[in-house]
């Protein structure tokens, strides 16, 4: 029986850890593709466009606006991010999976319009580790970290959207129990 590939959609605090723990299980588990984003952000050190994100001009992205190619898209932290559409619909129609690591204002957009979809929320062990991880990071300014940090207190409270939460304690762990939930999902009655 040839089914529909299932939407994973990882969202959750910055600093919480969900870039690393989706890396870590596409790392371990190359069946599942990876929807690269749209952003007007500039590239940080290290990052390749059309790899980590497509980096596009604001004039860019509001063609892809007004062309309708956006899944869904939103501006976070003064920037715009968005999930070009035409990938995501043609992996999911060949039986494979797709995997969105968005902002929750995306991810809500994304469940009213593929409510199939699995919503899975990323948190940090404690707010003082998530602190320490934003600002060890060191790739924001000082007022970015607290632009950051702050969203994330109002940002957790939106939990109750999502089906899974996974606690990052370790990468290693919290991506085997991503991988769980999706092996899990994949085998939902309710799917067929
Ligand atoms: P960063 O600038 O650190 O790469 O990402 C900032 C935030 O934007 C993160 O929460 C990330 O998950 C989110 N993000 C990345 N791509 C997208 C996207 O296509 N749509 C939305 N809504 N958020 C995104």
């Amino acid at each position: 029986m040839k089914r529909e590939g299932l939407l994973i959609v990882v969202s959750g605090p910055s600093g919480a850890g969900k870039g690393t723990i989706c890396k870590e299980l596409l790392r371990k588990n190359s069946e599942i593709k990876l929807s690269v984003s749209a952003t007007t952000r500039s590239p940080r050190e290290g990052e390749i466009h059309g790899v980590n994100y497509y980096f596009i001009t604001k004039e860019t992205f509001q063609d892809m606006i007004d062309k309708d190619e956006f899944l869904e898209y939103a501006n976070v932290y003064d920037n715009f991010y968005g999930t070009p559409k035409k990938y995501v619909f043609e992996t999911l129609s060949k039986g494979e999976d797709v995997l969105l690591e968005i902002d929750i204002q995306g991810a809500m957009s994304v469940k009213q319009k593929y409510p199939n979809g699995v919503f899975v929320f990323i948190l940090p062990p404690s707010l003082e580790e998530l602190k320490n991880r934003i600002v060890k990071r060191g790739t924001e300014s000082e007022e970015d970290i607290k632009k950051r940090f702050g969203s994330a207190l109002s940002e957790i409270e939106k939990i109750e959207n999502y089906n899974y939460f996974i606690i990052n304690e370790d990468v290693e762990k919290s991506a085997c129990e991503l991988q769980n939930i999706i092996n899990a999902e994949k085998n939902r009655v309710s799917r067929y």
